[in-house]
Parts: structure tokens; sequence; C-alpha cells
């Protein structure tokens, strides 16, 4: 359980003094995101470029459209964890067998999902969807404006997920949509977006 309390409104310089230190970080953690090395050449996936979150838990009560994008945005950290526990696992030859038909086409695609999060900017869209390849709205998606970016909705997810479940359904809706930039299908995407959902909602 994620708990962010806000400031009271009565303490009005204090509050402002978290405000900006909240975007200061927010700043600083987009800034180390965007700072990508050289830009990577992708093999593209052959879907729509698009994903959903897999049965998020329903909202219990109604969420903080700024609450939902500070998880989303800190969920990055999670992501490259699961995947270096994961990469660390397959080259032991420790991976789960339940888990090799998700994981082992991954890690043997041409380009390390490792660099396609580091080099790959994250837009946080907060008052829309994402949108696929055929205009159809999807809560991430590889489809941006941006050549070298990925779109997850803080937006819908705030809609359709409790709290206590955007964590880890916006880190595995991410881990979906690296897995379709360095070239997995949709069906492989999903795939390993079950399986990274599994893990970390456990943890
Ligand atoms: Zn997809």
């Amino acid at each position: 359980m994620i708990r962010i309390t806000k400031p009271s409104i009565s303490n009005n310089a204090n509050w402002f003094g978290i405000r900006r230190l909240t975007v200061l970080a927010s700043f600083v953690f987009t800034s180390a995101i965007c700072s990508a090395s050289a830009a990577i050449i992708f093999n593209g996936g052959v879907s729509g470029g698009g994903g959903n979150m897999i049965s998020p838990k329903p909202p219990v009560s109604e969420n903080d459209p700024e609450i939902v994008e500070e998880i989303v945005g800190k969920a990055q950290t999670t992501v490259l964890e699961y995947i270096w526990q994961k990469r660390n696992e397959y080259e032991n030859n420790r991976l789960p067998e339940s888990h090799r038909a998700a994981f082992v086409p991954l890690f043997e695609a041409d380009n390390k999902i490792e660099n396609a999060v580091r080099s790959t900017r994250l837009h946080i869209a907060d008052e829309h969807a994402c949108w696929d390849s055929q205009h159809r709205p999807v809560d991430g998606s590889t489809v941006t404006k941006d050549s070298n970016s990925i779109c997850i909705s803080a937006y819908n997810i705030a809609k359709k997920a409790d709290l206590s479940d955007i964590h880890p359904q916006s880190a595995a809706l991410m881990i979906h949509e690296y897995s379709e930039l360095v070239g997995l299908s949709e069906e492989q995407a999903i795939k390993v977006q079950a399986r990274a959902l599994e893990d970390l909602r456990s943890k």
C-alpha cells in the first residue's frame, strides 16, 4: 500500500515548498531518462504498438491523478531492477521453467531491453489515453510523436486500477512496451507482461 499524504492547505508556504521539491524531483528524474545516449535503432514490432493493463483491480475509491503520475514515474526503476533480476536468472540457468516461454525470446532479442529502457524517453499522458498505430486508445504505446519514446497513460491507469495495483501494473505495462521496442510480437510482449505482473504483485 502506497500512502502519500497531502500537506494541509492551511500551511501554504510548506505546501508550495513541497510542490517545488516534487517538481524538481520529477525534472531530475525526467532529465536522467532523457539524457539518452546515442539513439538505438530498434526492430519495430509488427503489432499496433499498444498495450493494456492485464485485469487491473478496479479502484476502491477515485485516484488522485498526481499521485498516479508519481507512481508511474517511479515504476521505471522497478522495471530496470526486475529486468536485471530476470536476466541474471536467465544467464545462470535459474529461470523457472514456467518463465522460459516469456523471457527466453526477450533475452535472445537482437537489442537489449536494458538499453531500450535507458535510451527511451518515458512520456506520461496525464489527460488522455495513449494511442496505438490504428489510433485506438490504449493504456501504453510505443507510438508517440517522438521517435524514441514510449507513452504510458496515467489518465487511463487512474481510471481503471486501484491505488494498490498501480505500481505493479505500470511496471508490467512498461515492460510490455519495451519488449515490443526490442522486437517481440504483441503475443510475446503480453506473455512477458503477465509474468512480470504476477511477480511484481507478489513483492
Ligand atoms: Zn502491445
